[in-house]
């Protein structure tokens, strides 16, 4: 679908959704959501709903892809095809390859695959709902599946993204303000360590919008980090009873 700069999508400072122009829309996450799965969990950011599983740690086949120094990540980005509301076809394609790697890439620094050698830790994430921002849902969801997987972690990966409609700083972009942004940035982050692992930007920004624009993403991803916490909190709290 072609873009729409002009379309007035934020009337009296407040977007189409409701929400004000710094505002998440309604955040859920559930850890535990796959009982096959070695750690697992769903993250929904409004209509924006991923479920992502890990598997292993496990030996990695064929053989001469294993590493005897390290294990490695594998990535797998899915969107379904009853995700959004014009059918997707199924199966990967050129963009779902793409983010399965931007994927991998944002986790890998947190992740210890020292621990690891010739072995595989593999995520995937399957899009139920995609009303934009998947990635960073993506993000955050096999974040906390590697946490519960128990895979060593040097710190949660959290992530969200900023833009820019109408003129205006935004965070959060649902599916109709991606189709229509001047810009989109997508950012995670380990914000114990106050380390970006993604920094990606569709369209153009002024230095002095792109630094605001970072500040609020900062401040998401801390808040997306509180959340991952509770989260993880919540579902030990749950198996001591
Ligand atoms: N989208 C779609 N069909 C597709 C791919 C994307 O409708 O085959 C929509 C979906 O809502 C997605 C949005 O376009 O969330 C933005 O996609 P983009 O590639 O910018 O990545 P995202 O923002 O989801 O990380």
């Amino acid at each position: 679908m072609a873009k729409d700069l002009n379309k007035e999508l934020i009337i009296d400072g407040l977007r189409m959704d409701g929400r004000l122009t710094d505002q998440l829309r309604d955040v859920k996450m559930e850890i535990g959501t796959v009982s096959s799965a070695s750690g697992s969990a769903y993250v929904s950011f409004g209509h924006t709903t991923a479920i992502a599983s890990v598997q292993g740690p496990r030996s990695l086949f064929p053989k001469f892809l294993q590493n005897s120094q390290t294990g490695i990540l594998r990535v797998r980005y899915n969107m379904l095809p009853f995700s959004v509301s014009d059918r997707k076809s199924p199966g990967p394609d050129r963009r779902s390859t793409e983010l399965s790697k931007v994927i991998r890439k944002s986790l890998e620094p947190a992740v210890i695959l020292d621990d690891f050698p010739k072995a595989t830790i593999d995520g995937f994430i399957e899009m139920i709902e995609a009303d934009g921002s998947t990635r960073v849902t993506g993000i955050n969801a096999l974040s906390l599946a590697l946490a519960h997987a128990g895979i060593p972690m040097k710190d949660l990966v959290a992530a969200c993204s900023v833009g820019k409609i109408n003129n205006t700083l935004i965070l959060d972009l649902n599916g109709l303000e991606d189709n229509n942004s001047e810009s989109d940035v997508a950012v995670a982050m380990m914000p114990n360590k106050n380390l970006i692992t993604l920094l990606q930007m569709d369209g153009m920004l002024t230095k002095e919008e792109f630094m605001k624009l970072l500040n609020t993403a900062k401040d998401a991803c801390g808040k997306i980090y509180e959340m991952q916490k509770m989260a993880l909190l919540e579902k030990y709290k749950g198996e001591e009873q």
